[in-house]
């Protein structure tokens, strides 16, 4: 059984690009291995600083992984600043975290990019999540392709503490599917809740429908034959669409005669059809807050525990203790 381990953001809405690179694997993970999975609440931080938003946001996303199928008495669920431990860690580890490192990463650079503020905490987001993912000794961190490179800088910094202090962390691999790396958004660009072009996973018919009827698509005619591989539209039909459907699809975007608001139909039966019994399921849960939260509670003691063991092994390593 491998320790496996994975954390999302409570910065919006989550989308389907959360659901296909993070969290169906995280719920697929859950029934085989020894799975950590959380609500990075200090990680959303960095984007969201209106108290209420991030309140609900931290119960919905709790509330969306539930509904859409992850087992809490088959996985360690919990919030992460319910384990404070992980804020000492991120010290600890920022000692040895060159600054090249971070001046590299490419999430940071893009999100100042769109105007998130280039705050301290927003630089040095990788180094939180480090620390997350080695208090937990996580030997695989299942992520889309965008948080790869943050995956490496976990795995700098450990060899790094290992190289100083002696064996201390277990060395994190990435787990990246290559069909589901990088989930494009309306706009052609990676699917971001900050970046205003996600396809939210619950939505009602209407808004759903909406937004794929927003999705951006060249001005070609009908008949004139298309690029499969460079439509954002094939590539979202692609994760909803049966393998003959596709086929199809394909035919018409190679010969000629793929009508755009034919297939964004398509695309939105096929969307509001795969996810309507989580619907439902999330309707159940939101009447009850309380299990919710009880569920939550539980699995932040589990992890402190965990947490704990790795945080006083560190401290004794690096001469905390006297
Ligand atoms: P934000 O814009 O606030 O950074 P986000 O939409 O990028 O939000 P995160 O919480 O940063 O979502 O990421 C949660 C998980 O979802 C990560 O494992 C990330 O790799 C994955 N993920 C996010 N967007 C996509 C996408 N478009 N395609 C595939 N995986 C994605
Ligand atoms: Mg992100």
């Amino acid at each position: 059984m491998k320790r496996v381990l994975s954390g999302i953001q409570p910065s919006g809405k989550l989308h389907i690009g959360n659901y296909f690179g993070m969290m169906q694997p995280m719920i697929q993970h859950a029934k085989t291995e020894d799975l950590y999975v959380f609500i990075v609440d200090l990680h959303a931080l960095t984007s969201v600083q209106d108290r209420d938003r991030l309140r609900q946001g931290t119960l919905e996303a709790a509330v969306d992984f539930l509904a859409l199928g992850l087992d809490p008495d088959r996985c360690t669920f919990w919030v992460q600043s319910d384990v404070p431990e992980v804020c000492e860690l991120t010290w600890l580890l920022s000692v040895l975290t060159p600054m090249g490192l971070l001046e590299r990463c490419h999430a940071y650079k893009d999100k100042v990019a769109k105007s998130i503020p280039a705050s301290h905490g927003l630089f040095s987001y990788p180094v939180l999540m480090a620390a997350d993912i080695l208090l937990y000794q996580s030997q695989v961190v299942p992520v889309g392709k965008d948080q790869k490179q943050h995956v490496e800088v976990a795995r700098d910094i450990a060899i790094r503490f290992n190289n100083t202090y002696g064996e201390t962390f277990v060395i994190p691999e990435p787990e990246i599917s290559e069909t589901t790396a990088i989930v494009p958004g309306i706009d052609g660009q990676k699917m971001s809740k900050s970046y205003n072009n996600t396809i939210p996973i619950f939505l009602d018919d209407k808004a759903l429908r909406k937004r794929v009827m927003a999705i951006q698509t060249d001005a070609a005619p009908v008949e004139a034959p298309k690029n499969p591989e460079t439509c954002n539209l094939y590539a979202l039909l692609k994760l909803f669409a049966p393998p003959e459907k596709m086929q199809e699809v394909h035919d018409l975007y190679i010969n000629g005669g793929a009508a755009y608001g034919y297939l964004k139909q398509d695309l939105f039966e096929l969307i509001s059809d795969y996810f309507a019994p989580a619907r439902q399921r999330k309707e159940e849960l939101l009447a009850s807050p309380d299990y919710v939260r009880q569920v939550l509670a539980r699995g932040a003691e589990k992890a402190r525990i965990k947490a704990t063991v790795t945080l006083d092994l560190v401290r004794d390593r690096m001469g905390l203790k006297y």
